[in-house]
């Protein structure tokens, strides 16, 4: 495998640099990225954050892979952002004998509680609560959807099914029912195990699978507590319908176009990816697109134009993050793959048209100071040439409500929690930088601005806009909006 040519991120020094997008890029750690060095060479060519998938792999390998990313942080000087994806209720058939079976076109086949290994009739069901639920004209998706069945009849120890298209299938291969709520607990007794590992990982987000109802979301909150925040994956039908709920109770939502795309058309996808990333943009929470993005690089060195074109429109949309999966857990070409991202993220960004286009979704302010202010800052970017918006957060929704807007100028977020600096990972724009806290006022304009020179947010005569809450350490309390000019020599006196 090689390695990526140049750094995305400039390095001075020890430290790494900013990068030059503010969309971010989340990578899927797997076996062909999961060591220390590829961990660094995916970081230096653009990863922002590592998605550790527990559909896969031991957790001694996940901790590893933490503790790499950990260290890498410390090597750096960079918050690194951990997501940790649980599996969810993922459905799945039995066993067939001999491991595999052909389903005819056609013919009818039957889905039942009987454990005995299936044939081209006949599996096992190993979900009791399917049972009941599911009605005649309900469709069974298997294997990613590459074969169809139709619901004839639902007994409770049997389901017989047309195949409207059939083909090979083999052991517990998937299953998704589009057309029904399923009576699942949003859960597994795996899923809460994972959990339990993740946090424990200290993971800064933990994404929920198969999310099918808010109920589930709230559930998982609970669970999780406040140790970690929480993204919804928005791939199932009823989660669509329920969006805005889903979207009031999770910290971020992704559109995980991979099982969305085997739960409804294919064509379905495009405008449901608009509107998700619009009204997750409304909202106020971030949003990942996901899946397939460069998917012709699991095996090749470039991508198709149409690839390219998938991930500029995604950046177009002003989503917070894309995300690669296969293209670096599995694939030939890891790296690569996050730097042709970083590449198309930075070019689209750089084109004239982009801000404009991103400002067609229109966020506005809530009736609160501190959006009111947030939503200042854009403007005055807007106005006058401003090197920087260095915000400072404790909790991150200040960090939250400026990058909302989508402001041109770079956001500088300075914050004492590492935490929040970690999880900040994940929004558009955000360069997150953990700073000893703040007492006055006079000490946070001294602060912001040499910030902001040290960590290349400016140079002599340029001008910053600094936002904040006084007092410090009230959450919601942002209330002042300052500008300031650099001289330069704010940093002597001070160690590097
Ligand atoms: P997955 O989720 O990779 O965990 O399946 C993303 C998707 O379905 O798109
Ligand atoms: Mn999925």
């Amino acid at each position: 495998m090689t390695q990526a040519k140049t750094d995305s991120a400039s390095v001075s020094g020890k430290r790494a640099g900013r990068r030059h997008r503010k969309v971010k890029i989340l990578a899927t750690l797997g076996p062909a990225s999961n060591s220390r060095d590829m961990i660094e060479a995916l970081f230096r060519a653009g990863a922002d954050a590592f998605r550790i998938n527990m559909s896969h792999g031991e957790h001694e390998g996940h901790a590893a892979a933490i503790a790499h990313i950990r260290k890498l942080e410390q090597k750096l000087r960079r918050p690194i952002t951990i997501l940790c994806d649980l599996q969810g209720p993922k459905l799945r058939v039995g066993k067939f004998a001999g491991g595999e079976a052909i389903i005819r076109h056609g013919s009818h086949f039957t889905l039942d509680r009987d454990e005995t290994p299936g044939d081209e009739n006949r599996v096992c069901l190993p979900h009791p609560e399917l049972f009941g639920i599911l009605e005649k004209g309900d469709r069974l998706l298997l294997d990613d959807g590459k074969l169809r069945l139709r619901v004839i009849r639902a007994d409770k120890d049997a389901i017989l099914t047309s195949a409207e298209v059939g083909g090979k299938i083999s052991d517990r291969k998937g299953l998704n029912i589009p057309d029904a709520v399923i009576p699942l607990a949003a859960l597994t007794e795996k899923d809460r195990k994972d959990m339990a590992f993740a946090l424990d990982q200290g993971a800064d987000w933990i994404a929920l699978s198969f999310v099918q109802r808010p109920e589930d979301v709230a559930e998982a909150r609970r669970l999780i507590d406040g140790r970690a925040a929480l993204i919804a994956k928005i791939e199932k039908p009823s989660a669509v319908n329920r969006l805005d709920e889903i979207l009031e109770l999770s910290d971020a939502v992704m559109v995980a176009r991979g099982d969305l795309g085997v739960e409804m058309a294919p064509e379905e996808v495009p405008p449901l990816q608009k509107n998700i990333v619009a009204a997750a943009r409304r909202s106020g929470k971030p949003v990942v697109v996901a899946t397939q993005m460069l998917e012709s690089m699991i095996t090749a060195p470039t991508p198709t134009r149409a690839e390219v074109s998938d991930v500029a429109t995604a950046v177009y949309d002003g989503a917070d993050a894309v995300m690669l999966s296969a293209e670096t857990a599995a694939g030939e070409w890891p790296v690569e793959s996050v730097s042709i991202m970083d590449r198309i993220a930075a070019h689209v960004e750089g084109d004239p048209g982009y801000h404009e286009r991103v400002h067609l979704t229109e966020t506005l302010p809530d009736a609160t100071t501190a959006d009111a202010l947030a939503a200042s800052c854009a403007q005055i970017a807007e106005t006058v040439s401003t090197s920087a918006i260095v915000c400072f957060t404790g909790s991150g929704s200040t960090a939250r409500r400026v990058t909302r807007e989508r402001p041109l100028a770079p956001v500088l977020v300075l914050t004492p929690t590492r935490a929040t600096a970690r999880r900040l990972g994940l929004l558009w724009g955000a360069h997150a930088v953990v700073t000893k806290d703040i007492g006055s006022f006079e000490e946070m304009i001294g602060k912001g601005k040499r910030m902001a020179l040290r960590h290349g947010f400016g140079q002599a005569g340029d001008r910053c806009i600094a936002l904040a809450g006084v007092p410090f350490g009230t959450p919601g309390s942002t209330n002042v909006l300052h500008i300031v000019t650099l001289t330069g020599d704010e940093l002597k006196g001070y160690e590097r």
